[in-house]
């Protein structure tokens, strides 16, 4: 049996000329935890073309959801930022990554620390009832270039809230910390920076992180996590993996060319 599945396009949303969303159908035999990532494409020249993408759905959801950015002259994005309702891509059923509540040690505090599209696999986690029992506090972090990248805003500050099942758990431990670094803003600067100099900690009148209490899950760019893990391990955190929990985990949301 092929891994690869055949799967339909129920719709799109353009977020900007960077990023978009596609909504596709499950195959019921297509089975993640949340946060991980799979293998989609299409089918060029006859030869499937695929890249890794985080679900951004829930485990429990009846369809596949991705956030992608859209790379000029990418071999994938340049097409698959045209598909249309109707049109079929691939799915390859096997899902794996790092990002998963399992791979982490019990902790008080959770700090989901994204860039860009790394965003994806962390509204799969908050999606998730299981991530409210394990942690008193939840904190996600967004930054992006610009106001118009923070995607997803209006789900998390909006639609999360009122989920009629786990809705009063976000409304008391989730904390949305979305950061811009080009332009005005009311959280302003990289992530890196605002945990450094302690602001982000300042802003939320905590205190600063603590492998006794924090967790810590990384997504983003490849500059940004060697900064963090470089960071976390210089004050004694541990990196997690399947192999292991430990006090923070990351996931390179695309590699460096
Ligand atoms: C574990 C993992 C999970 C991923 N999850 C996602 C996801 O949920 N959404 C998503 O859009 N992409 C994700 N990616 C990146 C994705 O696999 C592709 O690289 C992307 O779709 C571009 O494909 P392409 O063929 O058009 O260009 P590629 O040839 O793959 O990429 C060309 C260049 O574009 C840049 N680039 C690629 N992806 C991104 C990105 N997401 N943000 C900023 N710059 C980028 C890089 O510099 C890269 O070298 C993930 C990558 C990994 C390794």
């Amino acid at each position: 049996m092929s891994n690869i599945l055949e799967e339909t396009v129920l719709g799109t949303h353009h977020w900007t000329d960077k990023l978009f969303t596609l909504k596709v159908t499950r195959n019921p035999g297509f089975r993640f935890e949340s946060g991980q990532f799979a293998m989609i494409g299409l089918e060029v020249n006859g030869k499937p073309l695929m890249r890794a993408y985080s679900m951004v759905n829930a485990s429990y959801e009846d369809h596949l959801e991705f956030l992608s950015i859209k790379v000029p002259n990418g071999p994938l994005t340049s097409r698959l930022q045209h598909v249309r309702p109707g049109d079929k891509i691939l799915v390859n059923r096997k899902t794996t990554g790092t990002l998963i509540a399992d791979n982490l040690l019990p902790g008080k505090r959770l700090y989901l620390l994204s860039t860009g599209t790394g965003l994806a696999p962390f509204l799969s986690i908050l999606k998730d009832p299981v991530i409210y029992e394990r942690f008193d506090r939840i904190v996600l972090v967004h930054g992006c270039r610009h106001v118009a990248d923070l995607v997803y805003e209006d789900f998390i500050r909006q639609e999360l809230p009122q989920n009629e099942f786990f809705g009063d758990f976000v409304q008391e431990k989730l904390t949305y910390y979305p950061t811009v670094t080009r332009e005005a803003f009311t959280n302003q600067g990289r992530i890196t920076s605002l945990i450094q100099t302690g602001k982000l900690f300042e802003d939320l009148g905590v205190p600063a992180l603590d492998r006794a209490e924090d967790r810590v899950m990384i997504c983003g760019g490849p500059e940004m996590m060697t900064e963090l893990s470089d960071y976390l391990s210089g004050i004694g955190f541990e990196q997690g993996s399947n192999a292991g929990p430990g006090h923070f985990v990351i996931e390179k949301a695309f590699a460096e060319k």
